[in-house]
């Protein structure tokens, strides 16, 4: 059997279970199923001994250090729980450094020592599991000879059971640590963050009078942008198979410029799709909302309530793989790369950021008397504060190979990280920066807790959707990240400069008071130096035109275009400081994943830079030359026949094609230098070296397809993966 036969046997053993078009899932109310595959607090509740309830909850709510005598009792009520709901496996779900979820899968049964078995689960498997973990990324915080690394229940996220038509398995979300207790994952710095951000925001409540407060979150909402393609045209497409975006592809004559797409009916078999991913969503307990179609052709986008951010993150992390997976029995592929398509729209995660507790609301919500907006108002000035200070660790942490493709380019916000306020809120921060911290009223001047504010935005009227951080009303939106990417590092960056922009903020008015300072005066004061030292990050203007970029610089703005020039923000001395101060990251932890986003990068571009040579070379080109030879055969006997022949096509297909055999080999060698070099080094080349080169193949390879004969075609085109679905 020839190559290709073989590959076309399996692809139809891997489409061969395809739900039909709008295969249906039955129609149970969302209200019954949601959370059915949740151990919840509620069904905590039912099945626990009061006090190991108790105890349980006080670790969700305060961080409580949980008793090991209640884990063995807890991990028995959830393994009874488990049974009943049809699993025979557990597994630590953890979330690597690669930002993807990671899954180690053991067995209930053991040996019951009479030749029979016994389900099992104490409670210490529960609490502690060591996956052999030598093979994921640590940047060097663990040596491949002591490969033990720990997974440890993170009890704040709630297990849930995976289904599969073969046996079902009870997940345990763990953060995942070295034996030294080094992190080696996502969430560990996440939970630490919200630690750290909820204590100096309770320093800020109480200085507002509040004593009686529970502990104050983070609240993320995170809106998911994604592709889908047809699994065929996936499978005829190694690029995109090999690095999850196309390498190669001419525009299609239709792409988006009629605006059709967006928030058009959604077609037949992606809704069928979309209702089952949902029910599926809805099991686990996240909460799906809104699902519309997006920019592009064959892009849409949907979003699940906020949450608490660690909840949230994790949420996001399953609604990744249940896409993809979903997507799959419905004989498609999700995309979720930021760029899939070249020339077309690219996919984000807008990450909705909020904080608050269930005594105060929203700390971000502007309120109805003069206090409450004084309390808003240094909650917001906290987020310019920061945002303006730490910019760049903002762009290094949405910083990948593949979000390059979309920041920076016109229609994802730039690279450079501004703050949008809306012209409300701006012009009470520009009243405040004149005001001045005396009890006395100049004309255009705002004097806190005096006067009654002019009424704030409670409603984002006016949007601006270039904006990479923007007030959108009661919360900010965070545009910069990818839909790829992990929502923890993003959530971890702020989180951190919030608890550093409340600590300060805490301490300036505490010292203005002890010096004598009204406390009022002193809130005046922190604002109004906050928004003279830090207003320059305000931009309310177009974030995608040139100026901007000028204008930016002038501010002293950084504008970091690639993840090469953003991630040495994460060496910087002041984000090294920002990260060990509140006991997020400590310098080797910090180190190591500076090291593991360099090696992440280059590895994702030599990837694409292999298959680019592979597609180049053993697809493109042989058809490029078979069409050339039936071009000249042609031409050879229409001369024969003594007819005049015109050689323009044969001779730009032979121009193009010298083009790309030229290009493949210097790709070729662009790939064989020597790889001792330190990770930066080896990231800026592959930036400099081996995507320019890919980009010099692809020029050729797309002029090429506009010219041979579609017969002869290798590649499904744009139009198709595009618009077939
Ligand atoms: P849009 O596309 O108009 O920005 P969506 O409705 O698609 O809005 O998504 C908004 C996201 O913001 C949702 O995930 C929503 O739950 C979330 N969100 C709303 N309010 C808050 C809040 N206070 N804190 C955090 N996230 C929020
Ligand atoms: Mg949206």
């Amino acid at each position: 059997m020839t190559g290709q036969a073989t590959r076309q046997r399996a692809i139809d053993a891997v489409t061969a279970y395809v739900t039909p078009n709008g295969g249906a899932v039955g129609t149970d109310a969302p209200g019954e199923i949601f959370g059915q595959n949740v151990f919840s607090r509620s069904v905590m509740q039912k099945r626990l001994p009061k006090t190991v309830f108790a105890s349980v909850l006080a670790t969700i709510e305060h961080g409580d250090r949980l008793d090991h005598t209640v884990a063995d009792v807890v991990a028995s009520a959830m393994k009874d729980w488990a049974l009943e709901k049809g699993a025979t496996h557990y597994a630590h779900v953890f979330y690597p450094l690669t930002g993807l979820t990671a899954e180690k899968h053991d067995s209930f049964l053991e040996p019951d020592g009479s030749g029979g078995s016994i389900a099992e689960f104490a409670g210490k498997t529960l609490v502690q599991g060591e996956p052999d973990a030598s093979s994921f990324p640590n940047g060097g915080l663990r040596q491949t000879f002591e490969a033990r690394g720990y997974t440890a229940w993170d009890v704040t996220s709630p297990a849930y059971i995976l289904e599969n038509p073969n046996g079902n398995t009870l997940c345990i979300p763990t953060v995942f640590i070295s034996w030294t207790g080094e992190a080696l994952d996502k969430k560990t710095p996440l939970l630490r963050s919200q630690q750290a951000m909820g204590a100096q925001a309770k320093r800020i409540l109480s200085l507002f009078g509040h004593d009686e407060i529970s502990t104050v979150s983070s609240f993320a909402g995170a809106e998911q942008e994604y592709f889908l393609v047809d699994r065929h045209f996936l499978f005829a497409r190694p690029d995109l198979m090999a690095s999850g975006r196309t390498l190669f592809g001419a525009p299609s004559p239709k792409g988006q410029e009629f605006d059709d797409h967006y928030f058009g009916a959604i077609p037949e078999r992606v809704l069928a799709f979309m209702l089952e991913a949902e029910q599926e969503l809805f099991k686990l307990g996240i909460p799906a909302k809104t699902r519309h179609n997006e920019v592009a052709p064959g892009q849409f986008e949907i979003a699940p309530v906020f949450e608490k951010a660690n909840i949230a993150t994790d949420h996001q992390q399953l609604l990744m793989v249940t896409l993809r997976k979903v997507a799959q029995a419905y004989g498609m592929e999700c995309l979720l790369h930021e760029k899939p398509f070249a020339g077309v729209n690219g996919s984000g995660k807008h990450v909705n950021f909020s904080l608050g507790n269930a005594t105060q609301g929203n700390l971000l919500n502007p309120g109805d008397t003069p206090h409450e907006n004084a309390q808003f108002l240094v909650f917001c000035a906290a987020v310019i504060r920061g945002v303006h200070l730490y910019g760049g660790l903002l762009r290094s942490v949405v910083a990948s190979a593949s979000n390059d493709h979309r920041l920076g380019a016109n229609e994802a916000p730039p690279a450079i990280i501004s703050i949008f306020l809306g012209d409300q809120l701006a012009d009470v921060f520009d009243q405040i920066a004149k005001g001045g911290a005396t009890a006395s009223r100049e004309k255009g001047t705002l004097i806190i807790g005096v006067d009654t504010l002019p009424e704030l935005p409670s409603d984002p009227g006016d949007r601006n959707r270039t904006s990479p951080f923007a007030f959108t009303g009661n919360r900010f939106e965070f545009r910069a990240p990818g839909s790829a990417q992990s929502i923890a590092g993003p959530m971890v960056a702020i989180n951190t400069i919030m608890a550093d922009s409340l600590d300060f903020i805490a301490t300036e008015i505490e010292s203005a008071m002890a010096d004598g300072a009204e406390f009022n005066v002193a809130v005046q004061k922190v604002l109004e130096g906050i928004i003279t030292d830090h207003g320059s990050v305000v931009f309310n203007g177009d974030g995608y035109s040139d100026d901007w970029q000028v204008e930016a610089a002038a501010r002293g703005l950084k504008n970091l275009r690639t993840t090469v020039d953003a991630l040495p923000e994460l060496d910087s001395p002041e984000v090294r400081d920002l990260f060990a101060r509140y006991g997020v990251l400590n310098e080797r932890e910090l180190a190591s994943r500076y090291e593991v986003y360099l090696e992440h990068y280059h590895l994702s571009v030599a990837v694409e830079a292999k298959s680019s040579l592979e597609v180049a070379k053993t697809i493109i080109l042989p058809a490029a030359l078979r069409y050339q030879g039936e071009l000249a055969a042609g031409h050879a006997s229409l001369k024969a026949l003594g007819y005049d022949v015109d050689t323009t096509l044969l001779d730009a297909v032979l121009a193009h094609a010298a083009q790309l055999t030229d290009g493949i080999a210097a790709l070729e060698s662009a790939l064989a230098h020597d790889t001792a070099l330190g990770s930066l080094e080896e990231a800026t080349y592959a930036r400099d070296v081996l995507l320019e080169a890919m980009g010099e193949i692809r020029q050729a390879a797309d002029l090429l397809e506009t010219m041979v004969a579609d017969d002869l075609w290798p590649l499904p085109t744009y139009q198709e993966m595009l618009f077939i679905l």
